[in-house]
């Protein structure tokens, strides 16, 4: 990656003048946190002058009464998670990329992880914000509360806009009480069906104490239990695996609840084997399956994908984009992982062709794959990730023209220059 220069602010009075400066200046700027994204908008080119988050890395307030922190954007989301944790609260955004993700980040993605399915998405848990806009125009909307219509919800505009409206330099973040049990399962079932029956089950059964939900299927858990990768907790001939995850603040009943509820399932024919996690260290064995995919990157190149639909068509669709690539690619690996309660579907497709294989159009075919039949399925390109450049081709599979017209309306009149993160999402 080259970029033009980069800046180490370390103040919203400076990243204002930076901006300011730029946009008399014409100079087109992209915005830098823990540089995590999964669809390249923090990636620079060679004119662009990178704005890096990283001194803006403070914890400024903890109000216990209230439930809420006030964080510097540039804080990694590992390190709020622990301070919250320090002062008996707890921070519920989580993901894969907690130790160098940043909050302002989160905000700009809307970042979602593994606790969507209990506590949202960033946007759920993001009270406030302060903006500094493409002029140098510092907005405060630092709201505390959980209650306060007062005209427009100016925050919302930020949220997942990819840094393309204005740079992110402080977030009021909600807080919540934190559990004191935590049970967690591997479990195998035979088929997407069963899948489903099971998640209405725990929900069912599990109420709101539910806090993670994660699919696996055979490819994927295949893949990251070879050899040298992660310790499989079980035998690899199922179709599907789910890890599961429920926390909550009785001892006794809650264990024996979660025990129940998957001895019920069992009964019931939807889930054919399960492990219950007996230790922290097992408990870690469970995660690792999930979170750590290294196996899976060593294969070169690899695509991931990031896409959501109904539930319902979820099991029709992975048929569907799993035959296509088999059909193009015969030697090829697509793995699929999901946060199903989210209706959000992760994969992982490698051509695995002999000899050298042009990345970039092989690519463009798997994504025509993989994003053809979202439309026609009420689905979208990108559940969690964002747009970035990566996908700017495809939104409009997922956003009609009046939509997509109203929002370049807005860039135009947040940011007339274009200089904010040009040609991420969209070209003007
Ligand atoms: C192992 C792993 C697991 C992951 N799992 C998940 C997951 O489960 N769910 C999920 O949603 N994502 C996941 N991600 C993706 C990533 O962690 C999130 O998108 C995260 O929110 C990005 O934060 P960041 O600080 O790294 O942002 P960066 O990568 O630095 O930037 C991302 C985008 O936000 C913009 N940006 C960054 N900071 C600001 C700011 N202060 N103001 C304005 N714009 C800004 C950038 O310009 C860019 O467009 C994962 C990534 C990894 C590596």
């Amino acid at each position: 990656m080259q970029a033009r220069a980069m800046v180490l602010p370390n103040s919203t009075e400076e990243i204002s003048a930076v901006l300011a400066l730029c946009n008399t200046m014409q100079q087109p700027v992209v915005i830098i946190g823990g540089n995590t994204g999964g669809v390249q908008g923090q990636y620079p080119s060679s004119n662009e002058l990178v704005i890096s988050l990283e001194q803006l890395n403070q914890i400024e307030e903890i109000d216990e009464a209230n439930a809420t922190a006030i964080v510097q954007a540039g804080c990694v989301l590992e390190t709020v998670q622990q301070a919250v944790a320090d002062k008996g609260l707890l921070y519920p955004l989580d993901l894969g990329g907690r130790g160098s993700a940043t909050v302002g980040g989160n905000v700009s993605s809307n970042a979602g992880g593994i606790n969507v399915i209990r506590h949202g998405m960033m946007r759920n848990v993001t009270l406030g914000l302060e903006v500094v806009l493409a002029d140098g125009t510092v907005l405060s909307s630092m709201n505390q509360m959980i209650k306060n219509n007062t005209g427009y919800d100016l925050k919302q505009l930020f949220i997942g806009s990819e840094g393309t409206l204005g740079v992110v330099t402080k977030v009021v973040v909600k807080l919540e009480e934190p559990t004191t049990t935590i049970n967690t399962a591997m479990l195998s079932l035979s088929s997407f069906e069963n899948v489903l029956k099971l998640l209405r089950h725990m929900r069912r059964y599990m109420g709101n104490v539910l806090n993670a939900f994660e699919y696996m299927d055979n490819d994927y858990y295949c893949a990251v239990t070879v050899e040298g990768g992660n310790r499989a907790p079980m035998d690899a001939s199922s179709a599907c695996y789910i890890v599961t995850e429920v926390r909550g603040n009785n001892f006794e009943f809650d264990e024996e609840l979660f025990q129940e509820t998957l001895a019920e399932a069992i009964e019931l024919g939807i889930i054919d084997e399960v492990v219950i996690a007996q230790s922290e260290r097992q408990r870690q064995e469970i995660w690792e399956v999930r979170e750590n995919f290294e196996p899976i990157l060593h294969n070169s190149p690899y695509f991931l994908y990031d896409v959501s639909l109904p539930i319902g068509v979820m099991d029709q669709y992975l048929k569907q984009v799993k035959a296509e690539i088999k059909a193009l690619w015969p030697n090829s690996l697509c793995a699929s992982l999901a946060h199903v309660g989210d209706n959000n579907l992760h994969f992982f497709i490698a051509p695995r062709e002999e000899g050298n294989i042009d990345e970039n159009s092989s690519h463009v075919k798997a994504n025509e794959i993989v994003y053809a039949p979202l439309t026609e399925l009420n689905g979208s390109v990108s559940a969690e990730h964002g747009i970035g450049i990566e996908k700017k081709n495809y939104l409009p599979m997922s956003r009609t023209p009046q939509e997509l017209e109203l929002m370049k309306v807005l860039k135009r009149t947040l940011d007339p220059n274009n200089i904010l993160a040009p040609g991420r999402i969209f070209d003007l």
